[in-house]
C-alpha cells in the first residue's frame, strides 16, 4: 500500500493503487516488439474516448508533459504563409499564442476577458478578415479559472471559412465527454496524468490523419516535435521516433483499462458530484468563485481569496497538504484565489474529508468563518 493523497489541484491527479503498481515490470527495451504492440493497443483506446473512426483519425504519443502538444500541433499544422487565430480567454491559450510567437508563426492572438466565454461574432470577424487563418485553436476547459469554451461552436466557424481547429483538451479529454466529429474538432489532445489519470511523461494527441499526411510538406520547424515525423515513424514501425516513457505507457494501459471499466458516463457523473461537493463545502464556508457557475466547466473551482488580514494561502496550503489534501492557487494575474478541483481518483467522501480539514485550517489561522468580502 501507497500512501493515499487527494490532490486537489488540476493534474497531476490522484490515481489508483492498480495503476501505480501497473509500473512495476520486468525492464525491457521498448525496442522490443511486445512493447510496440502495447502501444499499438493503447493508440486505439484513446481513439475510442473521443469516439473517433479509425480510418479517420488517429492518436499519436510524445513524451512530454501536457504542453508539448501544443508545441508540436501549432508548429506542424501550419503551412506556410498561413496564419494560426488563437481565440484567447485563458491561460492555456495565452501560452499558445506564446508558442506561436517563439516559433515566429504568424498568429492573431484574440484575446477576450478571462471570466467570459469569446465573442463568437468578434471570432467570426477576424475569421472573414482574414482568409489566411489555417489553423483556430482555443483551450476546452481554462484550467486556469475553470471557464468551458464553447469548441463546438468554435469550431463550426473554422470549417465555415476552411480552417481546421486543434483543441487544447488537456483538462477536459477523458471527463467531460467528447465526440471529435460532433464537435468539429479536427486535433484535440491530453496528457496521461490527467483525465485518464496515468502518470506524468505521456502526452498524445488525436486528430485527422489526412491534415497529418498533408502537413508533410510543411515548413519543418522543429526536430523533435513535428508531428509527421512521429505519425510516420509510429506508422512505419510502432514506435516513437524517440525513447518512450515506458513505465508510464504501462500506468497508462492499466488506466485506460479503468477508463472503460468505469465507463464515460458514469465517470462524468463522478466529477459531476466530487465538483457540486466542492462548491457545497465553499458556499458553506462563505466563498465566492471567481467565474460565473454557469460558465464553469465542472472539473474545476476558482475561489476568490477572502479580505481577511489572517488569510495567508500558504499556511492553509501547508495544514492541509501535511494531512494528505493539496490545494493549489490561482492562474490570473493580480487576482488572489486558489482552485479546487474534481479531477482524478476522487469521490465525494474525500471531498467531505478535505473539508473538516479545510475548515481547521481556516480556524487555526484566525479566519473567520463565514469568510468576509469587502463590498465593491
Ligand atoms: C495541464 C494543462 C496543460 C499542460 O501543462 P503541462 O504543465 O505541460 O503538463 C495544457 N493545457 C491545459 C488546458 C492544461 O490544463
Amino acid at each position: 500500500m501507497v500512501k493515499r493523497n487527494v490532490l486537489l489541484n488540476p493534474g497531476p491527479s490522484t490515481t489508483t493503487d492498480t495503476v501505480k503498481m501497473a509500473q512495476i515490470v520486468p525492464d525491457i527495451c521498448p525496442r522490443e516488439k511486445e512493447f510496440a504492440d502495447l502501444m499499438k493497443g493503447l493508440r486505439a483506446d484513446l481513439l475510442g474516448i473521443v469516439h473517433a473512426n479509425a480510418e479517420k483519425y488517429t492518436s499519436v504519443l510524445f513524451c512530454g508533459s501536457g504542453t508539448i502538444n501544443i508545441d508540436v500541433c501549432l508548429n506542424s499544422l501550419l503551412p506556410a504563409d498561413k496564419k494560426v487565430l488563437v481565440v484567447d480567454n485563458g491561460a492555456y491559450s495565452a501560452r499558445a499564442a506564446e508558442i506561436c510567437k517563439y516559433y515566429g508563426l504568424p498568429h492573431i492572438d484574440l484575446k477576450f476577458s478571462v471570466n467570459s466565454r469569446p465573442d463568437l461574432a468578434a471570432v467570426e470577424r477576424a475569421l472573414k478578415d482574414n482568409p489566411d487563418v489555417y489553423i483556430v485553436h482555443t483551450t476546452h476547459n481554462e484550467t486556469g479559472t475553470g471557464l468551458l469554451n464553447p469548441i463546438r461552436e468554435i469550431g463550426a466557424l473554422a470549417h465555415k471559412y476552411g480552417a481546421i481547429f486543434t483543441v487544447d483538451t488537456t483538462s477536459s479529454l477523458a471527463m467531460i465527454p467528447i465526440d471529435i466529429e460532433k464537435d468539429n474538432i479536427d486535433f484535440c489532445m491530453a496528457s496521461a496524468q490527467k483525465g485518464i489519470m496515468a502518470m506524468t511523461g505521456l502526452s498524445f494527441i488525436i486528430g485527422n490523419r489526412a491534415e497529418i499526411e498533408k502537413s508533410k510538406d510543411y515548413p519543418k520547424r522543429s526536430y523533435y516535435c513535428n508531428l509527421f515525423r512521429q505519425f510516420d515513424y509510429f506508422e512505419k514501425t510502432g514506435e516513437m521516433n524517440f525513447t518512450p516513457p515506458v513505465q508510464t505507457v504501462y500506468a497508462t494501459i492499466q488506466a485506460l483499462k479503468e477508463y472503460y471499466a468505469e465507463g464515460e458516463t458514469a465517470k462524468w457523473a463522478r466529477h459531476t458530484r466530487v465538483f457540486n461537493a466542492i462548491h457545497e463545502g465553499l458556499d458553506k464556508l462563505g466563498f465566492k468563485d471567481f467565474i460565473p457557475r454557469e460558465m464553469q466547466s465542472g472539473l474545476v473551482v476558482a475561489a476568490l481569496y477572502p479580505d481577511d488580514d489572517n488569510w495567508d494561502f500558504m499556511k492553509v496550503h501547508d495544514y492541509c497538504y501535511e494531512r494528505g489534501f493539496t490545494i493549489y492557487p490561482g492562474k490570473v494575474e493580480k487576482k488572489g484565489m486558489f482552485r479546487l478541483c474534481a479531477l482524478g481518483a476522487i469521490d465525494v467522501q474525500d471531498i467531505k474529508d478535505f473539508f473538516k480539514v479545510f475548515e481547521e485550517a481556516l480556524k487555526v489561522n484566525g479566519i473567520k468563518i463565514p469568510v468576509v468580502y469587502k463590498e465593491n
